[in-house]
């Protein structure tokens, strides 16, 4: 049976972000650059101020009223996490503050507990440098060795190498979900099942995927998910790191202080069971409040409606942007979410973000913060437009035209 999908009321949402109706250089802003960071809803927006305004104190700081209150609503977000991921448990879910602390994380904590000298990390060709560069500081430490999945010209994996480059020394393969390049989705739940059978963790940076498809990670059955909030319409400063029970009960503590304590002496101290283990100093109340005030708002609104609305602004923008002449799109995996970089030819992408800044179209331009995926397709830099559930087809309309009007400019 096929059910079909409501659309989303895409007015009424945009009612709920109040800088979609600012201007930008004088023109009405059209933000499609979510990937970087999404915007918050009021509902975020006001759930932060009014932690701010009428519970703000310490959490897990003893017995006042007020302490236990913002222990509450910040736990309660936890669970706001944990049942986002299907997580099993709460104590599976590390606040961090961001998906970069959380690779930070796995690699300081975990890796540096089954790395050694001579051993492999396997990391795909397609990271970010939150997943590139945490695992080369550790192989540096551990004289460990990085080897790399590569991928084809459409911008996905090659997984048949995958046999060949798990090898007896490989630990742990690092994999994105979604790149934020290419718009690749990988198919994580194949790779992990791969490499479990090879003895091999798998760490899932999950920062791009989380706004745009629903994840289970006990389906998908990794042994450690990365997000940050502030790509999933919460506020910057928060995110979360899942890790399964076992392991995260079996690694040692990454960073010392109050909270991640059961008691300190001079001859010994003692750490809280996970997460608090992991969970040192106050953390930011208010942005996880925030965050799963988020969670509330994205699931509100419905995960599989999100993807159907992104699934079809990526196809219309894709079919609009590939008839531009001398315009080339870098990704074109037949998996894809919610990201369209490009190059065109004569013109630099700083220059052409640039002009598209000036008609009030918010893009990125740059390597993305994946250095090596820009060497792989010999460029120096994309422009890179992202949606989300407020965007509109008269947007995209309007980064065709603020693209073409580049174009004569550089004739
Ligand atoms: N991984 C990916 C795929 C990303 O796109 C980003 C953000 N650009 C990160 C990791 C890092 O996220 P944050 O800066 O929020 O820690």
């Amino acid at each position: 049976m096929t059910t079909t999908l409501q659309p989303l009321d895409v007015a009424a949402i945009r009612k709920d972000f109040p800088l979609l109706s600012r201007t930008l250089n004088g023109k009405p802003v059209i933000y499609l650059d979510s990937a970087v960071s999404g915007q918050m809803p009021l509902a975020v927006i006001e759930r932060m101020s009014h932690y701010e305004r009428e519970e703000h104190t310490n959490v897990h700081r003893g017995v006042s009223t007020l302490s236990q209150e913002a222990t509450d609503r910040f736990e309660e977000a936890r669970e706001k996490v944990r049942a986002f991921l299907g997580a099993a448990s709460t104590r599976e879910i590390v606040w961090t503050r961001g998906a970069t602390e959380a690779l930070n994380l796995v690699a300081q904590s975990f890796g540096r507990m089954v790395v050694q000298a001579g051993d492999e990390i396997l990391l795909s060709a397609m990271e970010h440098h939150a997943n590139i560069v945490p695992w080369q500081m550790l192989a540096q430490e551990k004289g460990a060795t990085i080897k790399v999945i590569p991928m084809n010209d459409a911008g996905e994996l090659i997984l048949e190498s995958l046999d060949e480059l798990i090898t007896e020394r490989t630990r742990i393969l690092g994999v994105t979900h979604v790149s934020n390049v290419l718009g690749t989705v990988n198919p994580v739940k194949e790779i992990t099942a791969r490499a479990h059978a090879r003895g091999v963790s798998v760490v899932v940076d999950g920062a791009q995927a989380v706004p745009h498809l629903a994840v289970d990670v006990r389906d998908l059955d990794a042994d450690f998910y990365a997000f940050s909030g502030h790509k999933l319409s919460g506020p910057t400063g928060i995110g979360a790191l899942y890790g399964k029970l076992a392991h995260l009960e079996a690694m040692p503590p990454w960073q010392g202080g109050g909270s991640m304590i059961r008691s300190v002496s001079w001859e010994k101290t003692t750490y809280m069971p996970a997460p608090a283990k992991f969970e040192a100093g106050t953390p930011p109340i208010a942005a996880a409040i925030g965050l799963g005030a988020a969670l509330d708002y994205v699931q509100a609104l419905g995960l599989d409606r999100i993807a159907a609305h992104e699934h079809e602004l990526l196809a219309y923008a894709t079919e609009r942007m590939a008839v531009i002449p001398g315009l080339r799109i870098l990704g074109n995996a037949k998996d894809k979410a919610s990201v369209l970089s490009f190059v065109v030819e004569g013109i630099h992408p700083h220059d052409l973000g640039s002009i598209l800044d000036s008609e009030g179209v918010v893009v990125r331009a740059g390597h993305h913060c994946a250095q090596p995926v820009m060497t792989r397709f010999h460029i120096p830099a994309t422009t890179r437009a992202s949606f989300a559930y407020f965007n509109t087809r008269e947007e995209v309309d309007i980064l065709v035209s603020a693209v073409m009007k580049a174009i004569e400019l550089f004739k």
